[in-house]
C-alpha cells in the first residue's frame, strides 16, 4: 500500500440530488475544462474563480460580471458548495471549533485560533486518522477516510463565511494563517491535501502564502521531500520521542519509520535554511518523555538541523493514558533546549473546555465506561495492525 494512500478509498457523490456538480476544490485546468463541456468559453473559469474564491460566493446570480444568460446556464449545471455546520463551539479564549458534516454524513473538525491581528485556522485532512499514537483522540476513532480537495478546501472557505471576511481585508485578516493540523495524517492524504493547498495559495483567490501554511507529520518519512518540493510549506514534525523504543510505543509509526530515517528527511527538507527553519513538536507527557535527560537527547539528535521546538502541554481527553507533565518540568525541559540555541516556545492550550485543543478532536466528547474503554482499545489494536501489514 502505498504512503499516499492509507485511508480507504473513497468517492463523494460529485453531483447534488439535481445531478448538479460542485466546482469547489476543482483546480483552475479542471475549471477551464468544465467550462469548455458546457460550450462556455475558456476565460469564464478566470471569471467564476474570481467569485468563488476572491468573493466567497456560492450563488451564481450575484456574479454581475457575467452576463445572466451565463449565470443560469451555470446555475443549471452548476453548485458551489458549503458543508454543513453541525455545530459552532466558541471557548472563553475566543477559539471557536466548527463540527462539518459532509454529503455522505461523515463529520470533520476545524478550529479556529484568533490572536491580536490574526489567527490561525487548524484543517483536518481526513475523517479520523488511520495511525494510533497514543495521546492522540483522534486516533482512537474507527472510522477513517480521506477528505477530497473540495473537502479540504471548503473548511478554509466556511472559515471565512463565519468571519465575514470575503473578500479578505489586505492586513489584520483574522484568518491569516493554515496549519494543517486537524484530524488525519496529511501526507497519508498528499494528492487531495496539495491539490486543496495550491488553491489557497492562489493569489487571485483565498491567497493565504505559503509562508502562512504549516503542514504537521507524525513522520511520513516517503512523503517529505515531495511536499516540500511541490508545496514549499512550512513543515512541522510530530517528535515526541527521542529514543526509538518510546517512540515506537507512543507512535507506531515509528515502526515503520524509525527515528534515524524521521531525522534525515528533515535534514533533507528542501528550503531549509536558518530562515526556514522545521518546527519539531513535542507533546510534554508527566513520566514518560519529559526529563532532563530527554531534552538533552533532543538537543543531539536535532544537531545541524535549522529547528525550532515547540513544547505542547498534554491535552487530556475522556479515556487517555497519559497526564500533563508539570509546569516546572516544562520549564526546565524549555530551558535545556533554549540554552542549546533553539526556540522553544510553549504551545499554550486553545479552546481546552470546548475540546479544540492538539490532540482533542474526534466527532464526539464522551465519558467512557469500561466496554467503551475495550472497545477504543480494539480500534487500535486493528489499526496497528493495519500499519504492520
Ligand atoms: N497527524 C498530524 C497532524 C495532526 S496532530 C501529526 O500528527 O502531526 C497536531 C499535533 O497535535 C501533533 O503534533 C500531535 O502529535 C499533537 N497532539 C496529538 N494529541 C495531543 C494531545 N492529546 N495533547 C497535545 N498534543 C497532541
Ligand atoms: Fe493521527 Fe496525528 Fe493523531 Fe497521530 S497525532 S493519531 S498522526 S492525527
Amino acid at each position: 500500500m502505498s504512503a499516499s494512500n492509507h485511508a480507504s478509498a473513497f468517492v463523494l457523490p460529485a453531483t447534488d440530488a439535481d445531478g448538479r456538480k460542485n466546482l469547489v476544490g476543482l483546480s483552475r485546468e479542471e475549471l477551464e475544462a468544465e467550462m469548455l463541456s458546457v460550450g462556455l468559453e475558456k476565460f469564464r473559469a478566470r471569471q467564476l474563480w474570481h467569485w468563488i474564491y476572491h468573493r466567497g460566493s456560492t450563488d451564481f446570480s450575484e456574479m454581475t460580471t457575467l452576463a445572466k444568460p451565463v449565470r443560469e446556464k451555470l446555475a443549471d449545471a452548476y453548485i458551489v458548495a458549503r458543508p454543513t455546520v453541525v455545530t459552532d463551539l466558541k471557548s472563553a479564549d475566543g477559539t471557536r471549533k466548527w463540527l462539518l458534516r459532509m454529503p455522505d454524513g461523515q463529520e470533520v473538525e476545524s478550529v479556529h485560533i484568533p490572536e491580536e491581528d490574526r489567527g490561525t485556522l487548524c484543517v483536518s485532512s481526513q475523517v479520523g486518522c488511520t495511525l494510533t499514537c497514543r495521546f492522540c483522540h483522534t486516533g482512537t476513532q474507527r472510522l477513517v477516510r480521506n477528505l477530497d480537495a473540495s473537502e479540504i478546501v471548503a473548511q478554509v472557505m466556511l472559515a471565512r463565511d463565519m468571519l465575514g471576511e470575503w473578500p479578505a481585508p489586505p492586513d489584520g485578516r483574522m484568518l491569516s494563517n493554515i496549519v494543517m493540523m486537524g484530524m488525519g495524517e496529511p501526507l497519508f492524504n498528499y494528492d487531495n491535501v496539495a491539490k486543496a493547498l495550491k488553491i489557497v495559495m492562489d493569489g487571485d483567490g483565498i491567497s493565504i502564502s505559503k509562508r502562512r501554511i504549516t503542514l504537521s507529520t507524525s513522520g511520513v518519512v516517503p512523503m517529505m521531500e515531495r511536499c516540500g518540493e511541490e508545496l514549499n510549506v512550512n513543515l512541522a514534525v510530530s517528535l515526541h520521542a527521542v529514543t526509538d523504543e518510546l517512540r515506537d510505543i507512543i507512535m507506531p509509526i515509528n515502526r515503520k519509520y524509525p527515528l534515524r530515517d524521521l531525522v534525515e528527511a528533515c535534514r533533507t527538507y528542501p528550503g531549509l535554511s536558518n530562515a526556514r527553519r522545521i518546527t519539531f513538536e513535542y507533546v510534554m507527557l508527566k513520566g514518560v518523555n519529559d526529563t532532563p535527560a530527554d531534552a538533552r537527547a533532543l538537543v543531539k539528535l536535532l544537531e545541524g538541523i535549522p529547528a525550532k521546538i515547540n513544547l505542547i502541554p498534554f491535552n487530556e481527553w475522556p479515556g487517555a493514558p497519559y497526564e500533563r507533565s508539570t509546569a516546572r518540568a516544562i520549564q526546565v525541559f524549555g530551558d535545556i533546549v533554549n540554552n542549546a540555541g533553539y526556540a522553544s516556545p510553549v504551545r499554550t492550550p486553545r479552546g481546552e473546555d470546548i475540546m479544540a485543543a492538539c490532540g482533542q478532536l474526534k466527532s464526539a466528547s464522551l465519558r467512557l465506561t469500561a466496554a467503551e474503554r475495550a472497545a477504543i482499545a480494539n480500534v487500535i489494536a486493528e489499526k496497528d495492525a493495519a500499519l504492520a501489514s
